[in-house]
């Protein structure tokens, strides 16, 4: 089998952790498997890269950012394959430009558009483990590029597809993908399995365990991810279809994002173009709008809300300054102290009265509802930030999840 497997930031968190990991990997090998490594950085690397920027200047520029970030899997994976080869197996560490990973040139967002695989084909032929850094890829002017963070999973997927794995295991530090973040929800449970679109909806709405894009790769080349503890052999999350008459549950799983911002427009000009220009400008500038509310007008005038990743607040207040004039609402206001709580499940497309049941056990906690959207399988409201925690484990009683 070929096999492609990612280790996330906290399975290689220090030399104690590269060595297991490198010898878990050697044991797959020695199996009579072929295996494509991906890594993180090592633990909170990149974390600590982006505070280094901050205090170095509030500019940084976006194609240095990459050049930056792209550092902390260099290092990882010259450490890994180091120990590998220490196992007395033959491995070679490679860049993602080395490993033939091209991107668009959407610095610090970039997608992956083709992997050239024919070095690592060759090397693979050689009898080598691979160990490829996560997160990166090459651009067509030949600038390092990354993929926003969390974007290693991406690599692993992207290149699971083009090498035609027969597995891609997501190695990380919890057993799988959970009812809710086990870290805050002490009744979480781990899921056996979970549709592709469930796990898209959980991924965007800030479950941290598994980077969107690379569920959106995953579902669209119909390729099963396993996500797993890299601390013990326990079987994890099986990511894959999963056909209408499994999906008995209504709600599957609960969401919630801290970095989230709100943006308010006020006294916006009722009329056709004007919600074009606002929005287009903030997709020029690449900012990702989840929510979008335009209340009801009232003498040709709306307001409208939107929210958006708290990371790009700055960038779009400047934005909504330079086009203020232009586009004629009359002042806006911004709130990053909300937080983001979900429900998601396939069965809730058929099953009647499930948004009431989320919003009355909010209602008996006291907690007030700020935004709210929904899709077929999701429903999403905007609450204080400081009540996520109480708001989660909530809608964690409310639909039983501790009864999987
Ligand atoms: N090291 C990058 C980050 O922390 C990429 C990753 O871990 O997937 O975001
Ligand atoms: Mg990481």
């Amino acid at each position: 089998m070929l096999i492609v497997q990612k280790y996330g930031g906290s399975s290689v968190a220090d030399a104690q952790c590269i060595k297991r990991v490198a010898s878990r990997i050697t044991k797959n090998k020695n199996e009579g498997h072929e295996i494509v490594v991906v890594v993180s950085a090592m633990g909170d690397t990149t974390d600590y890269l982006v505070d280094l920027v901050n205090e170095v200047t509030e500019n940084p520029g976006e194609r240095e950012m990459d050049m930056l970030l792209s550092t902390g899997e260099q290092v990882s994976i010259a450490l890994l394959a180091m120990a590998v080869k220490d196992l007395g197996f033959d491995s070679i560490s490679m860049t993602g430009a080395q490993a033939g990973i091209y991107t668009d040139s959407v610095h610090t967002k970039a997608r992956i558009k083709e992997i050239q695989c024919d070095r690592l084909r060759d090397e693979l032929a050689m009898g080598k483990i691979i160990i490829v850094a996560g997160f990166q890829g090459l651009n067509h002017s030949g600038d390092i590029t990354t993929l926003g963070r969390g974007g290693s999973d991406t690599t692993a997927v992207a290149l699971a597809i083009a090498l035609d794995a027969d597995i891609c295991e997501i190695f990380t530090d919890v057993d799988g993908v959970y009812t809710a973040d086990p870290r805050i929800v002490s009744e979480a449970v781990k899921l056996d399995t979970i549709s592709y679109d469930e796990m898209l909806e959980l991924a965007h709405l800030g479950a941290q365990v598994l980077h969107p894009r690379s569920v959106e790769l995953a579902k669209i080349n119909n390729i099963p991810l396993h996500v797993r503890s890299s601390f013990n052999l326990n079987s994890g999350t099986i990511v894959k279809e999963v056909d209408n008459m499994e999906q008995a549950v209504v709600v599957t799983g609960i969401a919630h994002d801290l970095n989230v911002a709100r943006i308010s427009l006020f006294d916006v000009p009722d009329k056709p173009g004007i919600a074009w220009k606002v929005f287009q400008a903030l997709a020029e500038a690449h900012i990702n709008v989840d929510m979008i509310i335009q209340s009801a007008m009232e003498d040709n005038i709306n307001d409208i809300s939107f929210t958006i990743g708290a990371s790009d607040l700055s960038i779009a207040l400047n934005l909504m300054d330079s086009i203020k004039n232009d586009v004629g609402f009359s002042r806006y206001t911004w709130d990053d102290s909300i937080a983001k709580v979900s429900i998601v499940g396939a069965g809730m497309a058929t099953n009647p009265g499930v948004a009431a049941r989320m919003f009355g056990a909010l209602a008996k906690n006291n907690i007030n509802l700020d935004m709210i959207s929904t899709s077929e399988i999701k429903i999403s409201c905007t609450i204080n930030n400081n009540q996520a925690v109480e708001a989660v484990n909530a809608l964690h009683k409310e639909f039983n999840l501790d009864k999987n």
